[in-house]
């Protein structure tokens, strides 16, 4: 569990350029500049935890009312037309979500968008780190 990359980033919110907001139990992040979409999240439970049957019952209940509110804000501030909600836990075992919004104008949907953008690659789209600091910049204060 020390060696938890997930973990280990927990408690150091402030100094995280990717770091979107914070509740009782979880913490969201913005996927890195790698992956090439803005919007894609993460949340993640603030302690180790490796299957949903491991939450206990609070921080089960606390979290589709998160979800429901990051993907209005997808919805409102990039237009997405549909937000993938997935859990997959093969590389980081510490549980988390991805939240991977398809917008208009993007070639890419479905198992494919999740595949590219999930991947190493990236969805190849022009996205820069400002483009991702803009974008929770502008967000932070709705949430
Ligand atoms: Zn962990």
């Amino acid at each position: 569990m020390n060696n938890c990359k997930l973990c280990q980033r927990q408690g150091r919110q402030s100094e995280d350029p990717y770091f979107v907001t914070e509740t009782t139990y979880y913490a969201v992040y913005h996927a890195p500049v790698e992956k090439r979409l803005v919007g894609y999240l993460y949340i993640e439970p603030k302690r180790h935890a490796e299957s949903w049957q491991e939450l206990t019952g609070e921080e089960q209940a606390e979290l589709p009312g998160l979800i429901a509110r990051l993907e209005n804000m997808l919805y409102k501030e990039i237009r997405a037309e549909r937000v993938y909600t997935l859990s997959v836990g093969e590389t980081v075992r510490h549980l988390h979500l991805h939240l991977i919004p398809r917008c208009s104008g993007v070639l890419l949907e479905g198992l494919e968008l999740i595949q590219r953008a999930a991947g190493p690659e990236g969805t190849g789209q022009p996205v820069s780190e400002a483009d991702i600091r803009q974008f929770i910049a502008k967000i932070k204060p709705e949430l």
